[in-house]
């Protein structure tokens, strides 16, 4: 299975064992291609794994670097999988736009997308911009 052969690659290129859990969330993120809460995973994963493995699985990967905060105003904090801009770059870092449709209400990064740089006034230092944009996805826009 070609799946198969992602989540393995994924794994090993972050050096993490394989385990029930961390493939099951990895085809989940791999399947969806949209930012996913740690509530949706809980929903669909619920009858094999308790919340806490879950939770422990989430913060693993990210701080691996395979999964990304995601801010899209909602009051869950979402997850999306890193791709392949976000490796590219050193240190690893998100700068990219994230979309949030009003109709499926999904949460896509748009990978190519960088987020402007802002002038601040006098002695803010940024170190992090987060920007979402709102509208209808190219699935909900056909
Ligand atoms: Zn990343
Ligand atoms: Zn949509
Ligand atoms: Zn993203």
């Amino acid at each position: 299975m070609e799946q198969e052969q992602q989540i393995n690659g994924l794994l090993k290129q972050f050096k993490l064992r394989r385990t029930p859990t961390r493939s099951k969330i990895l085809s989940l993120y791999l399947h969806k291609k949209y930012a996913l809460a740690h509530r949706d995973i809980e929903t669909t994963l619920s009858e094999e794994f308790d919340r806490v493995t879950i939770y422990r699985t989430l913060h693993t990967f990210e701080e691996k670097g395979l999964i990304h905060k995601v801010y899209d105003g909602s009051a869950a904090v979402k997850y999306a999988l890193c791709g392949i801009e976000c490796h590219k770059q050193e240190p690893h870092s998100h700068n990219h736009v994230h979309f949030t449709c009003y109709k499926c209400e999904r949460t896509f990064c748009i990978e190519n997308t960088n987020v402007p740089a802002i002038q601040l006034p006098g002695n803010y230092k940024t170190e992090a911009i987060h920007l979402f944009a709102k509208g209808i996805c190219e699935n909900c826009n056909t």
